[in-house]
């Protein structure tokens, strides 16, 4: 169950540390989700478009991410659309399953990837939202950058070895969680032969969350 008050605790974590990192952007884009989230969705920091909705992952990269989520059944918000890219249309609205959020809450500048003390610091405020937002099994870190901050530490190829599969960890609470890295959805931009790949790991995700959490997806 989503505590929306420990939600808006996270917000006043994340202005805390922003002050030892005056480059980055001062609007704060915050997470998104709903329902009983199932899954916890991280990507690395907002862009241009996110910060201008203030919703994480409106952009372009977005539109391939909630395409590729979409294909495992994952939703954040309730409304979703035909797909068309000069004018979605809501043809739906369905409950949300799952969280979408983002390591870095504030845009670094230049579109520049989350330092290493960035990542280092943020992760306080990350794991502070998953609790808040119930504990979800299924970690997705899409991309290195997120990948980083929940193991910690990790060489730039970890993303390339671990990406579609699922990986078994424990936290120190004893809470079995499913870590299922993912390519980052830009890679389907910049390299359209990536889609196919994309898909089929988003796929077999879906496939594993209809087989083990048949209850508790609708
Ligand atoms: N938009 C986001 O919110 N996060 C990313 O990692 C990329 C695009």
């Amino acid at each position: 169950m989503i505590d929306y008050e420990e939600v808006g605790n996270v917000e006043d974590c994340c202005w805390g540390w922003r002050s030892a990192f005056p480059s980055l952007g001062d609007i704060y884009v915050p997470g998104e989700g709903g329902g009983r989230p199932v899954a916890f969705i991280i990507g690395e920091a907002p862009g241009a478009q996110e910060v201008m909705h203030r919703r994480p992952f409106v952009g372009p990269a977005g539109r391939v991410l909630r395409d590729l989520m979409s294909v495992a059944g994952l939703r954040a918000t309730e409304q979703w659309s035909n797909g068309s890219d000069d004018h979605p249309e809501t043809i739906g609205a369905v409950a949300p399953n799952c969280w979408l959020t983002n390591v870095v809450k504030f845009r670094p500048p230049g579109n520049r990837k989350p330092t290493e003390s960035e990542i280092k610091t943020a992760r306080a405020s990350l794991r502070q939202e998953w609790v808040a937002v119930g504990r979800p099994d299924i970690i997705i870190p899409v991309g290195g950058i997120a990948l980083e901050a929940v193991l910690g530490k990790c060489d730039q190829s970890a993303i390339l070895r671990t990406a579609g599969k699922c990986h078994t960890a424990m936290n120190k609470d004893g809470h079995t969680m499913y870590i299922w890295p993912m390519l980052h959805p830009s890679v389907g931009l910049r390299k359209p032969s990536m889609r196919t790949t994309l898909e089929r790991d988003w796929e077999l995700l879906g496939e594993w969350i209809d087989g083990t959490y048949q209850r508790t997806i609708e």
